[in-house]
């Protein structure tokens, strides 16, 4: 008998025996369950969709895939004006992944900063930017790509967890996330500053 119990996705059971299964739905499960098809079973169940610990993105013309597998390693919208040049974006809202999580197929080029240790791989055929390669060997796979995934939405275990050298802004943000002034080492924001 299959036993499950709501949680957020990104949570941690503490109690033995339990363990979080990441899901497409708002909240995850925690079960006994000791195999992936009935974790497969039990989240499609509960979200009528499959477990999102390998997803699938796309460029606009479908002529390059990237598949992410397992955990990002940052989730951030970053305000700075490296971002804002180099995507074409007010604030980039993205994940960070190792490049072995992040795996791409199909016809992609490769543009390299001309002045800073970064690349952005798009598209041959569409020109979308399927993900940027920070100094640190990252992938950052822009959450637009990964909204289109999940039917236009954003899951709720990708939603970023912070603001990145929010001193640069073009555009002032509300919300309850912290707001870096520059990396997350430093300072937070405060309003009025
Ligand atoms: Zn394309
Ligand atoms: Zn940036």
């Amino acid at each position: 008998m299959l036993r499950a119990l709501a949680l957020p996705c990104n949570s941690k059971s503490r109690a033995a025996g339990w363990r979080s299964v990441a899901c497409k739905g708002e909240r995850g499960l925690m079960q006994r369950s000791d195999t992936a098809r009935s974790d497969m079973f039990a989240c499609a169940q509960i979200h009528g969709g499959a477990v999102n610990e390998s997803r699938k993105l796309a460029c606009l013309c479908g002529a390059v895939t990237i598949d992410l597998i397992g955990e990002p390693a940052a989730l951030a919208n970053c305000h700075c004006g490296t971002c804002r040049d180099f995507y074409g974006t007010s604030i980039l809202s993205a994940s960070a992944w190792p490049a072995d999580r992040a795996v791409a197929s199909g016809a992609l080029q490769v543009f390299q900063h001309p002045h800073k240790q970064m690349s952005r791989a798009f598209c041959a055929t569409c020109g979308e930017t399927l993900f940027g390669t920070n100094r640190l060997g990252m992938r950052v796979v822009p959450n637009s790509l990964l909204a289109r995934a999940h039917d236009g939405t954003l899951p709720a275990e990708r939603q970023p967890t912070m603001h990145l050298f929010y001193r640069h802004r073009v555009i002032d943000v509300i919300d309850a996330l912290p707001k870096y002034l520059d990396g997350w080492d430093g300072p937070v924001f405060e309003a009025g500053n």
